[in-house]
Order: C-alpha cells, then structure tokens, then sequence
C-alpha cells in the first residue's frame, strides 16, 4: 500500500512507515494512493465479521504485509460483536460498543496495536499519549500486555471521573500511567516536548498512538461492511448511515468503505453545536469556533482533524461534497433525543443519540437508516442518569475495574520529573 502526504503529495511512504509516522511532514496527513474497489459485494457480505475483515484489510495490505499476516492481524484484533439493533421499523444501532473498553475506538485502538508490535524491530517501542479520557483507555488495553510496546499515558489528575480513571490505571504489565498535577494542555504540551527532546525520542523510540493514524482508520472500514450486511438480512434498500462525529475518522472511513463498492445511499454527518462541518456543507465556509462544551464530549471538536481526508475521497471519486448531509443538535434536541429512544424502549447515551435523531430528520418515507452506537451507555451514566431518570446497572467491565487500584505515579508538570520519570521506568 502507498500513502502520500495531503499537504506534500511528493513524499511517499508505506502502510508501515505511515503506521510508525503517523503524521507526515508539516503535519500533513497519509493518504492512499489507491482506493482498491471490490467487486463481489455480495459474497462478501454474506461471510462472517471476521471473515470478511481480513478480505477488505487484505484489499490494502496483502501486497505489502502479505495475507497471512492480514489474517493474524484481524483475529486478534477483532474478538467481540458488533450487533445491528433495531430501535424502530426505519432505524437500527450498529452497537461498536461491545469490546473491552466499552468504546468503538477499541476497533481502531486494537488494530493499530497489533500494527504497531508486529511492525516493532527487535527493539521496545514506547508508545507516550496524553488523554482526557477515553481514547486512553482504548490505547492502554489496546497494548496491554504486547512483548514489544511500552505505553506511557499522561492525564490530568482529579480532572477525568475515577471510573474512566480505573479503565486505564489499573492494567500494570507494559502500561505506565502518570497523573499529572495540571490540566489536560499541560499533558499535551509535556507529550509535545518528550517528542522535542532527542534523548527521550531516540533513547526510548517514541512514537505516538494519535487517532490520525491511517491504521485506526482502516479497521473502521469494516464495520461499515458488518452495518450494511445485517441491514441487508431485514431490508432490500441501501441503508443510509448516520455517523456521531467529532474528529471525523469515522465518517473518513464510512467513506472508504463506500468507495471500495460498499453500497450506502448516503451518509449524514450528525454533530453537536461543534458544528464547524454542517455550516460548511451549508455555505462553504470554513469556519471553526470556540470548542464548546456538550453532553456529547467525545465530540466537542471544532476543528476536526481528518476533515482533509474527507475532502481527498470526495474529490477523488468525483463526489460533489453536498452529497454529505450535515445535521448538528444543540444540548436541548439532544435530550430530547435520549427521551425519545427511551421512550420506545432502547437506552442509548448522547453521541448516538444525536446521530439517530438525525436519521428521523432526514430519512424519506421509503428509506431504512443506520447510525452508529460510539459508546455503551453506562460510560455516559452521569448524563444518561440524569437525562433519563435512570440508575443505570454498571456493566461488568466497568465493576471488575471499578474495585482494582490505581497504580499511576504523580508528577508535577516539569518536563525534566517526566524525563527522569520515563528513563526510570524504561531506560
Ligand atoms: C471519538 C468519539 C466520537 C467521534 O468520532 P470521530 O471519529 O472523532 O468523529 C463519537 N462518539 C464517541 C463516544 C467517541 O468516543
């Protein structure tokens, strides 16, 4: 597989630089150079998840990895399901929430993890993230336990609540948490400066596990295939997919999937009042705002990072961009979404929520629409509570965690106490 670089098309890397990389150079982001198109849709969608995963990777990366590391790469990767859950006669929830964290950042998180060891040289890797949250979580028991990755996640301590806290701070083994005694910039900005400095990146081969990395973005791919294959079981007609987004590596992949051959009427691009994206596709303005703060946290992003690589498919395919349908709810719609699903018998959490009322905006009287399920209820509980009147039941990945102890270190925002932490740990 080869990947240029969107903001210099002349440099050019594999599937396992880019993976190693995860950025090119001034930032600019990998992108394929070819979209393979598969031409038996229909065998496809009739083999299983698994199955089917290792054939669509197999499109991008046999010709480099060769298929029987596809293969390996995708079992162990992929180990939980993904059902399609009806909610209504016109809507289902494609629910990516059923992996160890919760999340259906695992997908990517998992996949970019095996990439990361099998590509690893006889050298350790250090993998060093900083995290408000969730993508933490997904990264550390993405990792946990490979022979060749160290992780080293930073957080902002008393800052992230003690259950999303407990999700990563209690694994041990290859994954070194440190509460720092600042905010979530001052975690960035160390992250940044442990990349800066040359004994620390060279000494310990950093590399950074970043949601732009094109790995996370491949494995999404599949799922799109796994949506439209059950969707296919109940209905003749092309579903149209609703997608919560924030940094849009989701709907990046919805889009790829589309452009291998996967047949999806159109995608609706569904976010909170973050809604650079819908006022774009309305008046070709580019025009971020403040971030604001939203029930939908994982999806208070105003300026969403993978946006270039929407732009690149859609030019590349000769798709006009208005073919994307943007919808943003504001915190009262979104409550009022969370109602109304309850109220027909299905507990879902706000990021969903928000993508499934955009289906009922949208879908015409002959249409069947899918959206996505990012998040399991119960990691949104606080809101869910709230909003539904709820006490919500913690499921048991969430109560094993809940009774471990936290094994983080705590520093001070210093650079050189993070230095002399990490060569501690692993130098
Ligand atoms: C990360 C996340 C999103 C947004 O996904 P993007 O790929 O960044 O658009 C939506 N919902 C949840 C629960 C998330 O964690």
């Amino acid at each position: 597989m080869e990947l240029y670089n969107l903001k210099h098309p002349s440099q050019k890397v594999s599937f396992t630089e880019a993976v190693q990389l995860g950025l090119g150079k001034d930032r600019g982001l990998f992108f394929p150079t070819r979209i393979p198109v598969l031409d038996n849709i229909d065998e496809l969608l009739a083999l299983s998840f698994v199955e089917r995963s290792k054939k669509v990777l197999g499109a991008w990366l046999a010709s480099e990895l060769g298929q029987a590391k596809v293969d390996e790469l995708v079992e162990k990767a992929f180990n939980f399901d993904l059902p399609l859950v009806a909610v209504d006669e016109k809507r289902a929830c494609l629910e990516l929430f059923h992996g160890p964290t919760l999340a259906f950042k695992d997908f990517g998180a998992r996949f970019m993890a095996q990439c990361v060891n099998a590509f690893a040289q006889d050298s350790r890797l250090t993998i060093l993230t900083a995290t408000s949250g969730d993508t933490g979580a997904a990264v550390a028991d993405a990792f946990y336990g490979l022979d060749k990755v160290n992780v080293v996640v930073l957080y902002p301590k008393g800052k992230i609540s003690l259950l999303q806290e407990k999700m990563f701070t209690t694994l041990g083994k290859n994954i070194h948490t440190v509460a720092v005694e600042s905010d979530f910039d001052a975690c960035q900005h160390l992250v940044k400066q442990a990349f800066e400095d040359a004994d620390v990146r060279d000494g310990l081969h950093l590399n950074s596990a970043n949601s732009i990395n094109i790995s996370r973005l491949l494995a999404q791919i599949c799922y799109y295939f796994e949506a439209v294959a059950q969707s296919k079981q109940r209905h003749s007609s092309d579903p149209v997919i609703a997608v919560p987004s924030g940094n849009f590596g989701n709907l990046t992949a919805g889009l790829f999937a589309k452009a291998m051959g996967l047949p999806v009427k159109r995608f609706i691009a569904a976010t909170n009042a973050n809604d650079t994206v819908p006022r774009y596709l309305e008046n070709g303005l580019w025009q971020p705002n403040p971030t604001q703060a939203t029930m939908s946290n994982a999806m208070d992003v105003s300026e969403p990072s993978n946006w270039p690589r929407v732009e690149a498919i859609c030019e590349k395919l000769g798709w006009p961009l208005t073919d994307l349908v943007g919808i943003r709810l504001n915190e009262a719609q979104t409550s009022a979404a969370l109602k109304q699903m309850h109220d027909i018998g299905y507990i879902s959490e706000p990021h969903a929520a928000i993508a499934a009322h955009a289906l009922t905006m949208n879908l015409k009287d002959d249409e069947v629409g899918i959206f996505l399920g990012t998040a399991h209820p119960a990691k949104f509980k606080d809101v869910v509570d709230r909003e539904l009147g709820l006490n919500l039941p913690l499921p048991p990945e969430l109560k094993v965690v809940e009774q471990k102890a936290i094994l983080s270190a705590e520093l001070v925002p210093e650079f050189g106490s993070l230095k002399a932490h990490l060569f501690k740990l692993l130098g």
